[in-house]
């Protein structure tokens, strides 16, 4: 049953050979079992989860039940949920219980899902291997010794560990995907604006986009069913008509064009993951694709961007963590001013104070041109690239992360080494673009992503091209032998 897709436990769950409590409840003692060791959840709240899952089987019973109804999806704690402490990996934060609810919440609680806890991340998602949490690391569900990436980190091993059916998570800057790739499962960051960023804690606010984290490439689809959708509670959400991401799962791949930037091949990828990159697309060829070589010239160039704007953005969406109006307060100062100081300077991790450092100083007035501008030019000349390239294919196919999971400790303290983890994802939240980690095969016993880039609002197309893929082959429904 751990195995089961979503459309599966559906069907299970609307057939009642299962109802949502044992569902919920068979998930919550392997939390039991494995949280322990593996540190995916950092708020559980069983006896909220298990009321949850009897309203559902309720509905089940009276015929209003939804697709996803009774289903058990794990949160990642950005998202604030009513009545559960949100904490955003924050110490900041760790004693703040939201009052109300994420649109991404209230759209799965609409939709009559289970929340079964909240997940482990990276502090406020700065990082990518979930070892900036306040709460601790998550291990690797392939290897203990391993991170999971970041900053979805919690979400990954829950989904990776079956530990919950699927999860949310957010990805700013390869938080989704990365971590997908190191992991094993399928993940999908939207077109910036296809999910509300409404109640979702804020870290760089115009790259920031909410996804699904599931096994598979069908199972995404149903999530977006219920993520997406326009919210008027966000200025930058879109208001497009609602879409079935499911519908062209099925169509056959017969002259796809597939864009290969020689820029995803070179230099900094792993040897060994390049040749699962290389076989997955040979299979893509044997589905009928056709391949094109691309350019996307200003690759380098996407993480000195990244960390000059987020870290700008950052610095202002934080300063609202002032100990006054909530979240850590110090317990002693002289007058407010040392209040602010010293909540904030208690509060924060290091790698979060290093980013509202970077992002002060390039919004300073004395380098805003020279850094901040001059980003935001990059910035432009980036989405140019991927716009000139979709003029020859269809979609964009590379690896998602330059290496399988890293050691525990390895690059803590080197912050451009941890940076360089999102070398292929980054460019496209840049440009606002959607892009997927597939589950592409092993290296050495650790799972490699294979990334799909789409072009605007090619969702459903992209969710296609993964699930043929996951047709012909059986990466994605692969488990860690030891936790079965
Ligand atoms: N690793 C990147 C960072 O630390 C991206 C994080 C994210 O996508 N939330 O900023």
């Amino acid at each position: 049953m751990i195995n089961s897709s979503l459309k599966q436990l559906g069907e299970m769950l609307q057939a009642k050979t299962i109802s949502s409590v044992e569902l919920t409840q068979s998930f919550l003692d392997r939390i039991k079992q494995y949280n322990p060791s593996i540190n995916a959840y950092i708020a559980l709240n069983e006896a909220e989860t298990l009321a949850q899952a009897k309203a559902a089987d309720a509905r089940l019973a009276n015929g209003s039940a939804a697709p996803l109804t009774g289903i058990p999806i794990a949160q990642k704690d950005i998202f604030c949920a009513k009545g559960w402490t949100t904490t955003c990996g924050s110490k900041m934060l760790a004693n703040f219980v939201a009052p109300y609810d994420a649109h991404v919440i209230s759209q799965f609680d609409a939709a009559g899902a289970v929340n079964l806890g909240k997940t482990n991340m990276d502090e406020f998602a700065m990082g990518s291997s979930n070892e900036t949490s306040y709460f601790g690391g998550v291990k690797n569900p392939w290897d203990f010794d391993r991170v999971p990436g970041g900053s979805s980190g919690g979400s990954a091993a829950a989904v990776a560990a079956r530990l919950c059916a699927a999860a949310t998570g957010t990805d700013t800057g390869g938080s989704i995907r990365q971590p997908a790739s190191l992991c094993g499962f399928t993940g999908l960051k939207p077109t910036y604006g296809v999910v509300s960023r409404y109640g979702m804690i804020a870290f760089a606010s115009s790259l920031d986009q909410a996804g699904p984290m599931a096994k598979s490439a069908e199972d995404c689809a149903l999530m977006m069913n219920v993520m997406a959708g326009f919210d008027e509670r966000d200025s930058t959400s879109l208001n497009r008509e609602k879409e079935d991401y499911t519908r062209d799962l099925n169509k056959p791949l017969q002259g796809l064009r597939i864009g290969l930037p020689k820029e995803f091949f070179a230099d900094g990828l792993d040897a060994n993951v390049g040749k699962v990159i290389e076989t997955a697309i040979a299979e893509y060829k044997k589905l009928g694709a056709e391949l094109v070589d691309i350019s996307l010239p200003n690759t380098g160039l996407s993480i000195p961007v990244y960390y000059v704007l987020a870290p700008a953005e950052a610095s202002s969406n934080l300063s609202r963590y002032d100990g006054v109006r909530y979240g850590h307060r110090a317990e002693s100062y002289t007058d407010l001013m040392d209040m602010y100081c010293k909540s904030r300077a208690e509060g924060f991790g290091a790698e979060v104070k290093r980013r509202i450092l970077i992002g002060t100083y390039v919004l300073s007035a004395g380098y805003y041109d020279a850094y901040y501008l001059k980003a935001q030019q990059i910035r432009r000349l980036i989405a140019q690239d991927f716009e000139e390239a979709f003029k020859h294919c269809d979609v964009i196919m590379g690896p998602a992360a330059p290496s399988t999971a890293f050691k525990a400790g390895e690059k803590v303290d080197d912050p451009v080494a941890m940076y360089l983890q999102d070398i292929y994802t980054i460019s496209t939240n840049l440009a606002g673009l959607p892009g997927m980690s597939v589950p592409a095969g092993f290296s050495n016993g650790l799972p490699v992503g294979l990334q799909i880039i789409g072009n605007y609002f090619d969702e459903a197309r992209m969710l296609n091209v993964a699930h043929q893929y996951q047709q012909v082959t059986d990466w994605h429904s692969r488990m860690p032998e030891e936790l079965k």
